[in-house]
């Protein structure tokens, strides 16, 4: 049970949480049943109307202008200056700010984002319950990790090919090596290799069964 959660705009229903499964459920039979086609409700369009029951439109609409300038980024980063600018340009309605910087926080305690010194990157649960949306949504900008194949926000990127590595994915692959090379292109790898455990927050989504940290 949600506890106090605060009624939301249009979709003022209770129990934001029971509701969320049910609805998954519906539109899985609905699906199964050949009553929705793909092209009316894709599985990426189920993945963020799910997070659709927590939030108004107007603060679902924050959230994907969020995604698409982190993942316009360079680094998979975004900071609250730049999000607080969106505040004008919302749609259906404009924010104030300050209700901006609240609804971010909801993203952070919610663990949609994650934010550190006034930068905010997409969290772990995000990208994995996000992930068909955030491919299908940024096909041009999302690049997959070319040593876990999972899609990759934050990393490194070969000069030369383009190919692009998680830090955590880097400090495994690179580990002990004296003259790193790309794996896809084979120069020279360029970038200082990280440190495991710092770069534990953008860890990879876990396949599907949670690993044991070492
Ligand atoms: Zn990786
Ligand atoms: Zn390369």
């Amino acid at each position: 049970m949600g506890g106090g959660r605060r009624v939301t705009g249009e979709c003022s229903v209770v129990m934001a949480a029971a509701l969320n499964e049910s609805h998954r459920r519906f539109l899985q039979t609905m699906m199964s049943q050949g009553i929705l086609e793909g092209s009316m409700i894709n599985l990426a369009e189920t993945e963020i109307t799910r997070m659709a029951f927590d939030y108004t439109e107007t603060e679902l609409e924050l959230f994907k202008k969020t995604m698409d300038l982190v993942l316009e980024s360079e680094n998979g980063m975004v900071s609250s200056t730049d999000i607080l600018n969106l505040a004008d340009q919302l749609q259906p309605k404009k924010m104030k700010k300050k209700e901006v910087e609240q609804v971010l926080q909801r993203f952070v305690q919610e663990k949609w984002l994650c934010e550190n010194d006034g930068e905010y990157i997409l969290s772990t649960r995000c990208i994995m319950e996000l992930e068909q949306y955030i491919r299908n949504m940024y096909q041009d900008l999302v690049k997959e990790c070319n040593i876990c194949h999972n899609i990759t926000i934050q990393g490194q990127t070969c000069e030369v090919c383009g190919a692009k590595i998680h830090f955590p994915c880097a400090a495994k692959y690179f580990r002990g090596r004296d003259d790193p090379c790309c794996p896809n292109c084979r120069r020279f790898w360029p970038h200082e290799i990280p440190d495991v455990s710092r770069s534990e927050q953008s860890m990879p989504p876990p396949s599907s069964t949670p690993k044991m940290r070492r």
